[in-house]
């Protein structure tokens, strides 16, 4: 399919523009362009790709989004390598986990081919906005709403796909530093048969007040449990977790359905196999988690993600009050993990398993 390329009337000069990213904080500044795709269900799908200056995005007040909350989206990071060149981190497993998401929400699949276009042409006008401060990438945002104007329920006919980018720095204010979750005992995130492994807006609106809740009791992120028995660990607001004992078990919560496959979770418990490790993807409980963290056999506790990477939990502040894990610091095999997935994300380790698309 031809992109068409509108070039930017006034993009931000060079010097501003590092000005701006010195200390980018986390999805505050923009770069001058994005990607528009429209979608027809009665025009033969997908048309008309743009390359064009960033700007609002005019919409029918009826349209469907605004109404039904048919939208996706995805995050990944594209990282500025040693030779200069950038990388992005395992971009076709976001194509794939889009598309999935697309299925569920009765939305039109996107070409892979086309997803990944989209980056590299966005890439190649925007690339100069990567911050080059330690921890920094460009953080591009791939997303699809129903953009047909009709009220009623049903899957929209018209879509529109749009990728953005921002320079970011860390996620976290603390850097790598130990986080303190909150446990939600009020709120759940996803039920079975639900939309929680699909990567969609109304996800995230759900997790606000818990997340709200967790803020006014001095955490940094929530854990839910799952809907049903309230009993089982399932995820954070925005990471996946992994427990590490003492005996090299690693367990990370299995994907039934009600959590997000992160990709961060994937390529970590490869890492992990190969650091000889034995990692288990099978239920844990928060009774468990408690005693064992309490008993000390269980180790560490580490979150991850694309925004955060490798985040160690220090702390957990549950109905019967607070534990720490470990010493409540940095273990050793997060912070051998950290490193290596920011090594490989970065180009300062040899990608050995192919995870690295250079741009
Ligand atoms: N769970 C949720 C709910 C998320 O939003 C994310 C971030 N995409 C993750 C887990 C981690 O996924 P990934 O490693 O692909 O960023």
């Amino acid at each position: 399919m031809d992109f068409k390329h509108l070039p930017h009337p006034a993009p931000v000069p060079g010097e501003t523009r590092q000005q701006a990213i010195a200390d980018p904080g986390f999805g505050k500044i923009f770069t001058d362009h994005m990607v528009v795709i429209d979608y027809d269900a009665d025009q033969g799908g997908w048309h008309s790709p743009t390359l064009q200056a960033r700007e609002p995005i005019a919409l029918d007040p009826a349209a469907a989004v605004l109404h039904y909350a048919q939208e996706i989206f995805e995050g990944m990071k594209a990282y500025r390598h040693p030779d200069g060149s950038l990388g992005l981190f395992r971009p076709e497993q976001n194509a794939r986990r889009f598309n999935a998401s697309a299925r569920r929400m009765a939305m039109p699949e996107l070409p892979e081919e086309l997803f990944l276009e989209s980056i590299r042409r966005l890439v190649s006008v925007d690339g100069d906005w990567t911050p080059s401060i330690e921890g920094g990438a460009l953080y591009l945002r791939p997303f699809m709403f129903a953009s047909e104007a009709f009220l009623g329920v049903r899957p929209a006919r018209q879509y529109k796909y749009v990728l953005i980018a921002s320079p970011v720095g860390g996620y976290f204010k603390g850097g790598a530093k130990p986080v303190k979750i909150w446990v939600s005992r009020n709120y759940t995130r996803a039920a079975p048969g639900g939309t929680g492994a699909a990567k969609t807006g109304g996800n995230y609106a759900a997790s606000l007040v818990p997340q709200m809740e967790g803020i006014e009791n001095g955490c940094d992120q929530v854990v839910f449990l799952d809907a049903v028995e309230k009993k089982w660990i399932e995820e954070l607001g925005g990471m996946n977790l992994f427990f590490v004992f003492d005996d090299g078990t690693v367990i990370t919560p299995p994907l039934t359905g009600t959590i997000l496959p992160g990709i961060t979770r994937d390529s970590l418990i490869q890492l992990l196999r190969e650091e000889g490790l034995n990692v288990r993807e099978e239920p844990y409980s928060i009774d468990q988690w408690r005693a064992d963290a309490m008993k000390g056999n269980l180790v560490e506790t580490m979150a991850c993600g694309t925004a955060a990477v490798v985040t160690p939990v220090g702390s957990v502040v549950g109905p019967d009050g607070e534990f720490s894990i470990g010493s409540g610091g940095t273990g050793q095999i997060t912070h051998k993990l950290r490193e290596k997935l920011v090594g490989i994300q970065t180009g300062a380790v040899a990608d050995a398993s192919d995870w690295v698309m250079k741009l």
